[in-house]
């Protein structure tokens, strides 16, 4: 297929509308067959359950050009089972996770003209959510909803080069304990808003949110995962029941491990042992692997070795090892990669 003519380069991180999208609803109790529309607009009733008591949960993923010219995704069987567990929390039906799979791997080909070619960085970015339409005004679930995935093709994440980011412990919480922190709530992002943009007005990237219960314990950013590197070359990655399992943080532990023989600890960390590491990355879909340069604790700054203007050795090993896997440059683990 043609490829569509978009600067790929120069894409940023932003909605571009593209030819055709997915759409199920689910009413009765069941989910009908499902379709790809070209209508990108949704229509609600005022009253909407989503509208009113914010009932919806997302995934992100990538389909992007391998080096041989095949059009693939990364591991959507994992954002099925999150979406799934998603569903779960939120009293949402789940979207049968096989129908999830054929759902994106048919928007992807159906939108093929907007992957962007091998080499240009960027990627097709894919959304796949779910959220409760029938009007809801006492505070109950809703009983019918929308399943939908739409693409959007997005720019490279390292434009002129990496720069690592300087984040800043956060006076807000992300997650309660017991809360809602594990899973892709729509909520989670709507009330991390004033976080970030306070972060941002105070000149910071991004915010480190501490757990809520205890405030000593590293938990993740808003929309990623941390990743630490001792100086004796461990990986270590805060584990809690309220952060967001990161499919690039398991992708990218299972890299240490199995294909680099690292070592690597999935524990609690404690803020206390920040100042010990000598690297420190955000995990997530978007860029793989930021690093991080600087932490900000209330004036107090913790420069990692790995400095301002690069990744450090060991990130920028699991950041080349897991984009060369993505990209078929290495061998995937079986079922990583799904060809459209
Ligand atoms: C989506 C998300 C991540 C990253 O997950 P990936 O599956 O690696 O994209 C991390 N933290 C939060 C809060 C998220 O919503």
């Amino acid at each position: 297929m043609e490829k569509k003519n978009i600067d790929w380069e120069n894409l940023g991180f932003s909605y571009m509308e593209t030819e055709k999208r997915y759409v199920s609803h689910f009413k009765d109790g069941a989910w009908d067959e499902g379709a790809l529309t070209g209508d990108a607009t949704v229509a609600l009733n005022e009253c909407a359950g989503v509208l009113q008591y914010a009932q919806t949960i997302f995934e992100g993923l990538k389909a992007y050009t391998t080096e041989d010219g095949r059009t693939v995704t990364f591991r959507p069987d994992l954002n099925a089972a999150r979406m799934a567990d998603s569903a779960v929390r939120l009293e949402m039906p789940v979207f049968p996770e096989k129908r999830f799979v054929e759902a994106v791997v048919q928007t992807v080909a159906a939108n093929r003209a907007y992957v962007p070619p091998f080499g240009s960085g960027a990627t097709l970015y894919i959304r796949p959510y779910m959220f409760g339409t029938n009007p809801v005004i006492g505070v109950k679930p809703a009983d019918e909803f929308q399943f939908r995935v739409f693409t959007t093709p997005v720019g490279p994440y390292f434009k002129g080069g990496v720069k690592p980011l300087t984040i800043c412990v956060s006076d807000f919480d992300r997650a309660a304990p017991h809360g809602t922190g594990h899973i892709k709530a729509g909520l989670n992002y709507a009330m991390s808003l004033y976080a970030i943009q306070t972060a941002h007005r105070n000149g910071f990237d991004e915010n480190m949110y501490l757990d809520a219960a205890t405030r000593t314990k590293v938990e993740e950013t808003g929309g990623a995962n941390f990743l630490f590197v001792t100086k004796d070359g461990k990986v270590v990655t805060p584990k809690s029941d309220s952060i967001l399992p990161s499919i690039t943080r398991r992708s990218l532990v299972y890299v240490a491990k199995e294909c680099l023989g690292m070592e690597v600890e999935e524990r609690e960390v404690l803020f206390e042992e920040v100042k010990d590491f000598a690297e420190c990355g955000l995990c997530g879909t978007a860029a793989v692997i930021s690093p991080v340069g600087k932490v900000v604790d209330h004036g107090k700054e913790i420069c990692f070795p790995s400095g301002m203007s690069d990744m450090g050795p060991v990130t920028k090993r699991l950041y080349e090892t897991l984009t060369g896997i993505q990209m078929g440059k290495l061998e995937a683990p079986e079922g990583w990669i799904v060809e459209i």
